[in-house]
């Protein structure tokens, strides 16, 4: 019990930005999913679809809480180090980019195509996540910097998979799909994955001192 209070306390040494910064996460979630409600309820008489207002809603809740969980990541780095936002940033266009696929299944860049699929576009299906982290894990023996990238397409895809979990359940091909997730529980299991990749990132930057660069903007 003691070590993993150590383990917390060494991982969040600014308790207080943690805590702001995991209410945050819960904060954008709730509202980003009571706007989806809204928008599906909104007539905008015409200048804007309802489907294009939802896609924006959605895809910017994903690039916020890609953003956030960055955020908790770089912890207090980011109030000394402002290149860490640089980080943060790619971490939301990574969470945004995964709804691409949409696009890509349907052969075409019209909204109507893109979400009326007849099954899931393969960038939402959990296992692919899981192997691209695994690949990118061994491409970091040849190189090293590449770890910030390889927690960072985790946490960023990841964070969007569990999201859309609410709404559809994990798809873990080929096993299939899990019950959809509670608001509660996709919101705990973001928190939960902040935490963790946080704690990985501590322990590899510990081990890894002699990586010159952990910025993933300035790495490539
Ligand atoms: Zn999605």
């Amino acid at each position: 019990m003691s070590s993993i209070l150590e383990t917390l306390r060494v991982c969040f040494p600014t308790p207080l930005l943690a805590f702001f910064l995991c209410l945050m996460i819960v904060t954008v979630c709730l509202i980003g999913d009571a706007m989806l409600t809204k928008a599906a309820l909104v007539n905008l008489h015409g200048t804007y679809s309802v489907p294009m207002l939802r896609a924006f809603v959605d895809s910017s809740t994903h690039a916020a809480v890609g953003f956030l969980v960055w955020a908790m990541v770089e912890n207090a780095s980011l109030l000394t180090d402002y290149s860490k936002w640089g980080n943060c940033i790619v971490a939301a266009v990574l969470a945004a980019s995964v709804d691409v696929d949409h696009f890509l299944a349907a052969g075409s860049f019209r909204l109507e195509k893109a979400l009326h699929l007849e099954k899931r576009p393969p960038f939402h299906n959990t296992s692919l996540v899981l192997l691209g982290t695994l690949i990118c894990v061994f491409l970091s023996k040849w190189r090293p910097k590449m770890w910030v990238f390889t927690l960072m397409f985790l946490s960023s895809w990841l964070s969007h998979h569990i999201r859309d979990a609410n709404h559809r359940g994990l798809w873990i091909a080929p096993f299939g799909h899990t019950p959809l997730f509670s608001t509660q529980f996709y919101i705990l299991c973001i928190l939960v994955l902040a935490v963790c990749v946080r704690i990985s990132v501590v322990f590899l930057r510990s081990s890894a001192s002699s990586i010159s660069s952990e910025n993933f903007v300035r790495t490539v």
